[in-house]
């Protein structure tokens, strides 16, 4: 079983501040950290892993700055990392994200033997010490391990800077996949309909039971593989990395990076900025007001509660509720 885990790295949400004179995010003096929910993702395909034997690939599509996180996924137990960096993915917004996303899933679902090489960016600086020019060639990377056909895509459920929750079903839409949001566990079953508890290398006819959580309402979906799964923030507690993995995955592993000519089958109009739809007319800050507060003191809670109710009423906030 193979588990792709697609995660960004976002600015610290407190960290964000709104420049007063263009009203625009200013993200300079911003850390970046994983998106959270991502590490909620990758810890559920961790346990698939530990559970069911199942291999887990990072992906991630961002400036090499990405590194060191999907790095710190390899540290906490993913097998392997996938940086997707090239100006020509620069300005996405969510439609060709997804798309380079879903054409970054197929070229790993392809992979053959030998085959699996990314590219290598160039390195910062030139042999004379002068810094290497934006649009330098990349090199190819090393031929490395295999690893086969995509059975599961775990997402977040959104991320904390754009939060529009539409790159996961984005991904399902562009390979013509099932997908289901919003789960809090999802669980392998069998072709004859029974859990799977053991360890098992491929899983073809099998489905995966996903428990939906839409805002306390709960419902079980099931999905044939391969599938797209998004996952609600907090379902589960993301494992610290090991010492000796974080030793691994800083110094020996390789991580690879595939540019735009690395996916195949590709729009070129479909990608970056070229290929957004999404036009940012206007900025608007919204004025919520001050709050009014009110403290009810009254003889009892049914009392405290009536007058609350009267007072609501005689704001016109009741209409239509009683
Ligand atoms: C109105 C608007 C305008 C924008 N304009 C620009 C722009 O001009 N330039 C620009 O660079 N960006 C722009 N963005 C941001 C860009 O659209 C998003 O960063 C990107 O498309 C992902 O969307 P999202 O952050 O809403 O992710 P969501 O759809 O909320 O993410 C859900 C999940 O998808 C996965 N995911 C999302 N993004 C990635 C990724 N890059 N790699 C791997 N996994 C991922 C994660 O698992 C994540 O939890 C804009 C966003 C909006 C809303």
């Amino acid at each position: 079983m193979h588990i792709v885990v697609c995660l960004k790295p976002v600015p610290n949400a407190q960290d964000i501040r709104i420049n007063p004179e263009t009203k625009t995010l200013d993200r300079k003096d911003a850390q970046n950290v994983i998106n959270p929910p991502d590490l909620n993702a990758l810890e559920l395909a961790l346990q698939l892993k530990d559970k069911h034997g199942a291999k887990v690939t990072v992906l991630s599509m961002c400036p090499p700055f990405g590194e060191p996180f999907l790095r710190e996924c390899v540290a906490m137990g993913a097998d392997d990392a996938i940086l997707l960096s090239d100006r020509a993915f620069a300005g996405s917004d969510t439609y060709p994200t997804s798309y380079t996303l879903a054409a970054g899933v197929r070229a790993i679902s392809a992979l053959k033997q030998g085959e699996y090489k990314g590219s290598v960016p160039p390195p910062p600086t030139q042999p004379d010490g002068k810094p290497t020019p934006p649009n330098a060639p990349w090199t190819a990377g090393k031929v490395k391990e295999v690893f086969g056909p995509v059975d599961l895509v775990i997402c977040g459920e959104e991320t904390t800077d754009s939060s529009t929750g539409q790159t996961g079903p984005g991904i399902a839409e562009w390979n013509r996949w099932p997908q289901v949001t919003y789960i809090k566990d999802c669980k392998l079953v069998k072709p004859d309909g029974t859990p799977e508890t053991g360890k098992v290398a491929a899983v073809p006819d099998y489905k995966i039971h996903c428990t939906q959580d839409l805002e306390g309402a709960r419902s079980i979906w099931e999905a044939e593989l391969p599938t797209v799964v998004t996952v609600n923030l907090g379902i589960n507690t993301p494992r610290a990395p090991q010492l000796t993995r974080k030793i691994m995955a800083t110094k020996q592993f390789e991580l690879t990076y595939w540019t735009s000519n690395d996916l195949k089958d590709i729009d070129r109009t479909k990608l970056g900025l070229k290929g957004s739809p999404t036009v940012v007319g206007k900025i608007l800050t919204i004025d919520v007001g001050g709050k009014d507060t009110q403290w009810i003191e009254a003889a009892s809670p049914e009392a405290a509660a009536k007058e609350l109710v009267d007072k609501l009423e005689a704001k016109g906030l009741l209409k239509g509720v009683l």
